[in-house]
């Protein structure tokens, strides 16, 4: 047992700020890790600022966490100290519902425990990754390969195994026409995905000057959002839309771009509702609207080891600790190229 240096959000409207939190000895099943990197998601800006409700402060965000394991507890059979691994959305699930037997914990039908604002069953709720150290049971800890960068390895985390899980859910192959909605944390993983199961992709952008970005990263065409001309031209196109957008925004001229049977999957949650989509561009060509929520502990591990092989990375910019106030304030104004990422050395 140990105080372990963090930062937390003592409140929706307050700075994060240096604190303390308390970090048990690791169980029997558990794995104790030493955090080195964790990226910054945009839920973590929700969660701290009580955008969904429901935070309980003080609030330490972070799921995008890779670190070495420094021990683990004796029932812990795939995991030793020294070695590299990382922690993403979930800490904990039932294990024995039909969606964990499924490997979708993400849908556990008691509710999975998230790695921050979680719940936890004596009381208390989970800490996150803004801090030196977590404790975390094996089953919700990932394998991070030698092959990969560690910082630029973490956003894979959160924003990889999002934007992942429903490419293949829905069945993107090469060839299919894909279209992503906004270039930030979750949308530039998305590109980089798709094209790599060899789509052909199309991104949306609301910012003109990440057009040129976009092509590097994987796009074939660029569709500035906010140009009428440019979203009639994709009408009827595209096979598969992943949307990304963190802001409440039109859905139809999206759901206009699909074509026959063609889908749009919501990742984005922004905090308010957005205006109700046209039954019409639903109807007319069969398509559909759907969602998801980040991906089962299996297909994370799937996803690592495909970003591996294929030197799949985030793009990412390094902050210090004491930097994320200034990283969520660029984070909203849609001004991050493509994740931050914070050292934890520096939270000292
Ligand atoms: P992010 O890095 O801030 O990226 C969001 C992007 O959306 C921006 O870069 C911007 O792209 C676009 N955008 C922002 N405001 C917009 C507006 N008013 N109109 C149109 N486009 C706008 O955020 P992120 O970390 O990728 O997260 C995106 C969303 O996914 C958040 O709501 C987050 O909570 C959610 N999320 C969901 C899951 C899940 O499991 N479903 C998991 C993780 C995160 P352009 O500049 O290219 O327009
Ligand atoms: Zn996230």
């Amino acid at each position: 047992m140990s105080d372990v240096a963090a930062y937390a959000a003592q409140s929706a409207d307050a700075d994060l700020a240096k604190t303390h939190i308390h970090r048990h000895a690791p169980a029997a099943n558990e794995v104790a890790i030493d955090i080195e990197f964790c990226g910054v998601c945009h839920s973590d800006l929700h969660t701290a600022r009580d955008d969904w409700g429901g935070t309980k402060y003080p609030c330490v965000p972070g799921h995008e966490i890779v670190g070495r394991v420094v021990a683990v507890g004796e029932r812990v059979s795939k995991f030793q100290p020294g070695q590299r691994v990382g922690v993403g959305c979930m800490v904990d699930s039932c294990q024995s519902c039909s969606s964990c037997d499924a490997g979708l914990e993400q849908y556990c039908e008691t509710g999975m425990t998230g790695t921050y604002n979680g719940s936890l069953p004596g009381g208390g709720y989970t800490f996150g990754g803004y801090s030196k150290h977590i404790v975390v049971r094996e089953e919700f800890v990932l394998s991070i390969s030698d092959k990969l960068d560690p910082a630029a390895a973490a956003p894979l985390l959160c924003a990889g195994i999002t934007t992942w899980s429903p490419l293949r859910h829905w069945g993107v192959k090469a060839g299919d026409k894909v279209g992503v909605v906004g270039l930030g944390g979750l949308g530039h993983m998305a590109v980089k995905l798709a094209a790599a199961m060899g789509a052909e992709v199309t991104l949306f952008t609301t910012s003109p000057g990440k057009a040129e970005d976009a092509r590097t990263l994987g796009a074939s065409r660029v569709v500035i959002s906010k140009d009428r001309e440019q979203m009639k031209a994709v009408r009827g196109e595209l096979d598969f839309i992943l949307n990304t957008v963190a802001a409440p925004h039109k859905l139809d001229p999206y759901l206009m771009a699909l074509s026959l049977d063609g889908v749009m999957v919501m990742v984005g949650l922004p905090d308010e509702a957005h205006p109700a989509p046209g039954m019409g561009p639903l109807i007319m060509k069969r398509r559909s609207l759907a969602g998801s929520l980040i991906g089962g502990i299996r297909e994370t591990q799937e996803m690592l080891d495909f970003c591996a092989e294929h030197g799949i990375h985030s793009d990412i910019e390094m902050i210090r600790m004491d930097e994320i106030n200034t990283a969520y304030e660029r984070m909203l104004k849609s001004d991050v190229k493509y994740r931050f990422v914070i050292d934890l050395a520096t939270l000292g």
